[in-house]
């Protein structure tokens, strides 16, 4: 099944050819790793994702989850997966190694689960507990990381993350969930949570549920929220498990997708006795909660990632395979032999445009990540901040345009497959379906836009979107002189220079008192950012795979100004059909997607604001 979740050979590229992840080994904290074991552990994850989590896919979606007598019950081929899923470490692969885990830098976490999140439903509940984890090693006491870090990190126990209420979803602050305060220092809580993923799950012994919640007196708003550790089982002194903590599964959601997934509604304290410990200080929930929703945002746009990389490489070999028509060349003769439909200009369109998006979004994630791990590694204090404020501006990027992006990409290869493509015979339509929620949780899509042009790009009075736009420009300035790559260059440069001049126009709209003008365009800039960061990192690569290819012909003697020869190299050496293939997508996408940010850019410098001067009774009638 070589080739249908990833393209293996990209994400090499990327990682090493591209990044040099590699040099994170520099660093102390990683020195007992190289890119030879970099290298075991990704070729692991591959096989790990073939034998194990794909098979698995259609399965989960056919059974969902059931709820008996008040347990929730998950698809029963992920009991033995999950177990050999944290047997193998899969689900602490970036956690501390002196709670069990391996302290690998977060990249690696990135790129093998890469091999993962196809089947999310699935991946979500280690993902869970690793989040759950990684916020009590953060902000736990001593206590609260000996009592829970070793059986999170090893797997026997769970986790979740449980903000959301019927009158507070996107609106956190509104949250009604109470705590009261018990003379031994422990909180009882009262509230119900909806849609908690993984709010039970008969995979683990326990489960520790992150729980924000308002202790009485506390003020209304986000301001006023405290975050709680409650486990469904209360752990005793000498770590064995005590009581059923006082709280329930009201039901699990149908959904549209992620079926194997449990989304829980949950009530917690309806006999007054749900036990929950204070995580960090008092009223410093949210800033807590934070730590997991932004992890959960970057595992929420590799989720796109995966989605689009998978239906984009059935699709391509869909493809290959599939006869229909005759070529363009041979139209008139009803003779003419079928042809693989991958020989269709529409068809052809379909996959470079497929292929170019996954390749973009693969580098954003990637680069986004490697700048995390050196930043938090750098003793460059400079250097730290330069990276992590690129980091914080990409996030809301990686979580939205990676998951509208990889939506659309199920849709265009649902398109590929034709009739076939909608029915269930074939997975397209399950990729399609669990796809759509990641656009929606962890924030919504719009709520991220908001977060890009309300916070990000004035962090530090802009400072940050600077310190990005010059990593554009570097490439820029590398890459304008190379024959093959100037005019690619000159429009990402414009395309840049487009970004810069809106992001300065935003920011005296906003002082104007013309606020509704960012406000309204947010979506849609954060769209364009997303196609001019990905237009960069396509540059970027075809730079490097245009002197790749050229030391390749040159060993082999082509001449690559030779187009007679040129069909019959690339069909011989796969490294050089590989980076023939990443400058035909690079050109692809800057000739064909990059130029749609000029209609989004007339469109914001029109100022039209008739979205919010239509009356709400206009809208239909
Ligand atoms: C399958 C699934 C799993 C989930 N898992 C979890 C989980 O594990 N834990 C958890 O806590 N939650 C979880 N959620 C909840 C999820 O995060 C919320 O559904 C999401 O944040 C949106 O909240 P909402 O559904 O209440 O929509 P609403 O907040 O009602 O939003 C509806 C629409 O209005 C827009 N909107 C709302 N407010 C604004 C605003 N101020 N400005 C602009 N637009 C706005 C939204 O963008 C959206 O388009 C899950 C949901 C689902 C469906």
């Amino acid at each position: 099944m070589a080739g249908l979740i990833l393209d293996e050979r990209d994400q090499r590229f990327v990682l090493f050819e591209m990044l040099h992840a590699e040099k994170l080994c520099d660093f102390p904290k990683y020195s007992d790793f190289s890119r030879d074991i970099f290298e075991m552990i990704l070729t692991e994850a591959q096989k790990f994702g073939y034998e194990e989590i794909f098979p698995t896919l259609a399965e989960s979606d056919k059974e969902g989850c059931r709820l008996i007598n008040g347990q929730v019950h998950v698809p029963e081929c992920f009991h033995r997966l999950y177990n050999i899923f944290c047997g193998a470490g899969w689900n602490c692969m970036s956690s501390p190694q002196e709670y069990g885990g391996q302290g690998l830098p977060f990249i690696m976490r990135i790129a093998s689960h890469e091999w993962f999140m196809h089947n999310f439903s699935f991946s979500s509940y280690p993902g869970l507990g690793e989040g759950a984890a990684h916020l009590i090693h953060v902000y736990g006491t001593k206590k609260q990381k000996d009592t829970y870090l070793p059986m999170m990190t090893n797997g026997k126990w769970g986790g979740s993350m449980c903000l959301t209420e019927p009158g507070a979803g996107t609106d956190v602050g509104n949250l009604s969930t109470r705590a009261v305060r018990q003379p031994d220092g422990t909180y009882l809580l009262k509230g119900t949570k909806i849609f908690i993923t993984g709010g039970d799950q008969d995979l683990t012994e326990n489960i520790i549920h992150p729980v924000l919640a308002r202790i009485e007196g506390d003020p209304a708003g986000t301001k006023g929220i405290s975050i709680f550790i409650v486990p469904k089982f209360l752990v005793n002194e000498d770590g064995s498990l005590g009581r059923r903590n006082d709280f329930e599964v009201g039901k699990i959601e149908e959904k549209m997708g992620i079926h194997g997934s449990a989304t829980c509604l949950i009530n917690f304290g309806d006999n007054g006795q749900c036990y929950g410990e204070l995580l960090g200080e008092e009223r410093d929930g949210m800033k807590i909660m934070f730590q997991m929703m932004n992890e959960a945002r970057i595992a929420t746009g590799l989720q796109g990632l995966c989605s689009g990389s998978i239906a984009y490489l059935h699709a391509l070999q869909y493809a290959k395979d599939r006869l229909q028509g005759s070529s363009l060349m041979d139209f008139k003769n009803p003779e003419a032999p079928r042809v693989a439909i991958i020989e269709h200009p529409d068809v052809r369109r379909m996959l470079l445009w497929m292929k170019s998006n996954v390749d973009g979004m693969r580098a954003l994630m990637y680069y986004a990540t490697v700048c995390g791990d050196t930043a938090v590694n750098t003793s460059a204090e400079a250097e730290q901040d330069r990276l992590l404020g690129i980091f914080e501006i990409l996030t809301p990027i990686i979580k939205a345009y990676c998951t509208d992006i990889g939506f659309r990409i199920t849709e265009t290869a649902m398109q590929v497959y034709g009739g076939y493509g909608f029915c269930s015979e074939y997975p397209i339509e399950q990729f399609m379906r669990d796809e759509k929620i990641a656009s929606i949780y962890e924030g919504t899509n719009g709520i991220q836009a908001l977060d890009l042009i309300g916070r990000k790009l004035g962090m530090k009075k802009g400072t940050y979107f600077m310190h990005l736009l010059g990593e554009m420009n570097a490439s820029i300035a590398r890459t304008k002189d190379t024959p093959e790559l100037k005019d690619l260059a000159l429009d990402v440069q414009n395309a840049v220079n487009s970004l810069a001049e809106t992001g300065l126009f935003f920011a005296t709209c906003g002082k104007a008192g013309k606020f509704l003008i960012p406000v309204g365009n947010a979506y849609p800039f954060l769209m364009m950012m997303g196609k001019i960061v990905s237009a960069w990192l396509l540059l970027w690569q075809a730079e490097i795979a245009i002197s790749k290819l050229a030391q390749i012909a040159g060993e082999k003697g082509i001449d690559l100004s030779d187009k007679s020869g040129l069909a019959g190299f690339l069909k011989e050496s796969r490294d050089a059909a590989f980076y023939d293939g990443k400058i035909k997508g690079a050109r692809y996408f800057i000739k064909n997607v990059l130029p749609e940010i000029e209609g989004t850019i007339k469109a914001i410098r029109s100022e039209d604001l008739s979205i919010m001067e239509i009356a709400n009774e206009s809208f239909a009638v």
